[in-house]
């Protein structure tokens, strides 16, 4: 509607301009040195018009060949930029299916297309760091840092070539500056965990961890290694909070009450831990050092009683009774073990000595619960696999049974 409206109104006035034209009076004389054009005056302003016309498009076609070459350079650099953007594509994916010469290849190719740019950089140096080149890539990382978006990434790969070479010292510098290039990242707090415990600097581990298990974990280690006893108690608690079904916090917070002469407490921590988790490290920690064997028997009965019929309550029960050669009560707490289905040899063991047989072999009491190596002695990282906060009682049977069933 508006489109023919226009087109009415632009027609309108072109004919009222020829109409105006054509009704021009007089005419119009050239002089060129012999020569003289006399024409009429509408003819003339044609032939003017059409000369204006052909000017504006001389100019035109003048100025389009001018802008030519820029045109095709830009087409040039617009391939070129592709092109790199090809390369640094497929060096990422060979960086992360660890094709050093397919990386390293690409690499080239980027820097070639793209010139020395961070993304350039940083595939060139992680190239480098897969074909074993360290120094190559120590450079390239290095030159990384004074990235200012991609920095991060310079000093991750600082601290991973200091981890393998097992600089410590810089290892933990690059972690805390790649900190500060990007704040919060799980990935540096997970590295600098590691470095923390590797260096048993527990207490700077337990700033960088939330997990209840790896808490408890380095909340024991911390006990354990505390200058004073009242550090070892905070710690102690702070393992308890984190697992309250850990032995190892158990024990560590009986025995760190103990060394602050809270005896009472102590005993009161124990009870509490073998209502909730009995293990023999809260046993082996219930009796007076100096106790003899029947009064070690008398003592059990009243740590079992907080948990009457668990495998462990009558194992307990079991090895104190035949310590204090009370051979009865020895025999039916070893077979009440067993039929709660204790099945790590402890419970056959009572039986075995009551009966002079040689005693079969004793499951380890710790077990990894990510690699499930089984070790005989606690640890803050398991000695297998390096986890940390994984090793748990090797559970011997089954939890709760009663011993009249
Ligand atoms: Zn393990």
């Amino acid at each position: 509607m508006w489109r023919a409206l226009k087109f009415c109104v632009i027609a309108a006035i072109i004919l009222a301009l020829a109409w105006w034209m054509a009704a021009l009076p007089g005419d119009v004389t050239a002089d060129a040195g012999t020569y003289r054009i006399t024409t009429s005056a509408p003819v003339a302003l044609l032939l003017i018009l059409v000369v204006v016309a052909v000017l504006l498009m001389l100019l035109r076609v003048l100025g389009g060949l001018r802008r030519a070459p820029g045109r095709f350079s830009d087409w040039r650099g617009g391939r070129r930029a592709q092109a790199g953007e090809l390369a640094l594509q497929r060096g990422v994916v060979a960086v992360a299916a660890g094709d050093a010469a397919g990386a390293r290849s690409a690499a080239g190719k980027a820097r070639t297309l793209l010139g020395d740019t961070a993304f350039t950089q940083w595939l060139s140096a992680e190239a480098a760091q897969l074909a074993g080149e360290g120094e190559q890539a120590r450079q390239a990382f290095e030159r990384l840092t004074h990235s200012k978006e991609m920095k991060f990434l310079g000093h991750q790969g600082l601290l991973r070539q200091s981890l393998r070479a097992g600089q410590d010292e810089e290892a933990a510098r690059q972690a805390e500056a790649a900190e500060a290039a990007y704040p919060g990242s799980a990935w540096t707090r997970g590295q600098r965990l590691a470095l923390a415990v590797r260096e048993r600097n527990y207490t700077a581990a337990l700033r960088l961890t939330q997990m209840p298990k790896e808490r408890a974990a380095l909340a024991v280690a911390a006990a354990e290694n505390a200058e004073t006893p009242k550090l070892a108690l905070d710690f102690a608690k702070q393992a308890v909070k984190a697992d309250p079904t850990c032995p190892m916090a158990i024990a560590a917070m009986a025995k760190a009450l103990r060394s602050v002469g809270k005896e009472r407490a102590a005993r009161n921590a124990l009870l509490a831990g073998w209502k909730r988790a009995p293990h023999p490290l809260l046993a082996a920690a219930w009796p007076a050092p100096d106790a003899t064997p029947l009064e070690r028997a008398q003592a059990a009965a009243l740590l079992a009683k907080e948990n009457p019929g668990h495998v462990e309550s009558e194992l307990l029960l079991g090895e104190t009774a035949l310590a204090a050669q009370l051979t009865g009560e020895a025999r039916r707490h070893a077979e009440a073990a067993l039929k709660a289905g204790n099945s790590d040899g402890r419970a056959e063991a009572i039986l075995a000595r009551l009966d002079g047989r040689a005693v079969p072999a004793i499951t380890p009491a710790w077990r990894c619960s990510s690699c499930q190596t089984q070790q005989e002695h606690w640890s803050c990282t398991c000695p297998a696999c390096g986890k940390l906060g994984t090793m748990a009682a090797n559970v011997p049977g089954k939890a709760l049974m009663t011993t009249q069933g």
